[in-house]
């Protein structure tokens, strides 16, 4: 053939938006983040729309063009739309599930973060990224005063329990298990964590092929907090029974509540029967750095593993999880692998080692930044003043004839709604199932409304309302208008009956 395919130098021009446009959008843009960052506070946390609503919205914006569309105008109306309608966990009213408020430098942050694009699989690939995440994973266990060896950024909590789990199954089983799987194992193996730990672990006793059957759960006390004397009686029953222990997790601040599990008392179960102990602090490990905490976070520091969530209580914006262990050469033994096709060397830290990612982002910068710019004194202070914060609202909806306050642990607090009337009847169990519709009734009206955000706890069957204040924006006086607000729900909800 005597044909050859030209290309042109110059390609699909439009791709490349150019210097003197890409600055134009680029000031356009921060300009309309910046203002909405500065107004977020004066609008509502969510105008609540419906799916089909916003589908039609974006239906406004998208365009069937074949060669596609102009990009200022682009980006416009969707900086606008979404800076109209989506949900704001930066509204300082926003206190639901455990989101943060993004920091700003961090949003600066993802976006330097993606012009470089590095890809932190290979220091080959991302010399400076790599040497920024190992750093900022070093910046971690310091401020927690954990001793990490080693870990990595990944995706979130879910993932960075995940990690751990995963290294635990390989640090017990021995190597075999990466080829012959479990059904090379002499013996089932078995993991325990208390009956409030996260969703994380069914999922990853799934993944890993292990089945939820696999997992034990300890009993707590009143409070939440694992039960020691059931986490010792059970262990042992189940090594008569032959099967084979091989993880504890322990909870630093269950996702509920914020309760944190005896870390000091499960770590010596775990030395004694020589278990993994992962610790799941995806909400609470950061809390861990107060030096006022220290007695509940006793035991940390003896952990082979951590997870935590720098989306969570260090603000990034999402997504950023992160696991850190004792001795990274777990992680290598459970995730390296080396194919033909790398040219990385392995005396140089080689991120696609630590876990199951190949190609990853550069998430630590964002977090990097943040620990820069405002240092551990201002991390120590921010969520000291989550806390704190957190506490007063409790106060506020203590002693009260119209509400019954439950909880608060780290920067949760949970209460409900009681009509003055049923006060004397709580415990009934047709009064009970009253209040659980009642409060989750005032729940949906609190999100349709879109003033403030919180979200639910159930709490030996009763139905709480929970806030969980992990939000820089948060001042003493927007949580004080808050039980206002509630009562004035909950007695509508009363007369409507
Ligand atoms: C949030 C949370 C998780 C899950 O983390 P994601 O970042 O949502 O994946 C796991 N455990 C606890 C205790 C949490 O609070």
């Amino acid at each position: 053939m005597n044909t050859t395919t030209k290309i042109p130098s110059a390609r699909f021009g439009k791709i490349e938006l150019g210097p003197e446009a890409f600055r134009q959008l680029g000031y356009a843009l921060v300009d309309r983040i910046s203002q909405h960052l500065d107004e977020v506070a004066e609008g509502p946390v969510t105008m609540a729309p419906t799916a089909e609503a916003i589908g039609e919205m974006i239906g406004k914006i998208s365009s069937a063009a074949p060669d596609g569309q102009e990009a200022g105008i682009l980006l416009e109306n969707t900086a606008e739309l979404l800076f109209r309608q989506s949900l704001f966990n930066g509204h300082p009213k926003f206190w639901g599930y455990i989101t943060s408020s993004p920091t700003p430098i961090g949003i600066l942050g993802d976006l330097l973060a993606s012009a470089v694009n590095a890809n932190v699989g290979a220091w080959a690939l991302s010399p400076v990224a790599t040497e920024i995440e190992k750093q900022t994973v070093e910046w971690i266990g310091r401020f927690m005063g954990y001793p990490a060896g080693g870990g990595l950024m990944v995706s979130g909590g879910n993932m960075a329990n995940n990690v751990g789990f995963q290294a635990a199954i390989r640090a017990k089983a021995g190597p075999q298990i990466l080829e012959g799987g479990l059904r090379s194992l002499d013996k089932p193996l078995t993991a325990y964590c208390s009956g409030q730990t996260h969703t994380w672990i069914q999922k990853s006793a799934s993944l890993c092929g292990l089945g939820a059957n696999s997992i034990r759960w300890i009993d707590t006390d009143a409070e939440g907090r694992m039960n020691l004397e059931h986490l010792r009686g059970q262990i042992q029953k189940d090594i008569a029974a032959g099967y084979e222990p091989f993880l504890v997790v322990g909870t630093a601040g269950s996702v509920s509540t914020g309760v944190v599990d005896p870390l000091a008392g499960i770590a010596e179960i775990c030395k004694q029967y020589k278990l993994w102990f992962h610790i799941d602090g995806a909400y609470g490990g950061f809390a861990g750095a107060l030096p006022e905490l220290q007695g509940q976070f006793k035991g940390l520091e003896s952990a082979d593993s951590i997870a935590v969530d720098p989306h969570k209580w260090l603000y990034a914006p999402l997504e950023a999880g992160c696991t850190l262990v004792r001795d990274p050469r777990h992680l290598t033994n459970t995730f390296s692998y080396h194919p033909p096709y790398y040219n990385f060397e392995a005396e140089q830290l080689n991120y696609v080692d630590y876990g199951p990612q190949n190609s990853r982002g550069f998430r630590a910068l964002k977090v990097w930044l943040a620990a820069q710019h405002l240092g551990m004194e201002g991390y120590r202070q921010l969520i000291r003043e989550d806390i704190q914060l957190a506490q007063y609202a409790f106060e506020l909806f203590s002693g009260q004839d119209d509400f019954e306050t439950f909880s608060r642990h780290l920067s949760i607090a949970t209460f409900r709604y009681v009509p003055p009337a049923l006060k004397p009847r709580l415990g009934d169990e047709a009064v009970e199932a009253h209040l659980n519709q009642m409060n989750q009734a005032i729940l949906n009206r609190i999100e349709a409304e879109g003033k403030y955000f919180i979200s639910k706890a159930m709490i030996g069957g009763r139905f709480a309302l929970r806030m969980c204040i992990v939000n820089f924006r948060s001042s003493a006086e927007d949580v004080e208008g808050f039980p206002a607000y509630v009562r004035a729900l909950g007695q509508a909800e009363g007369s409507a009956r």
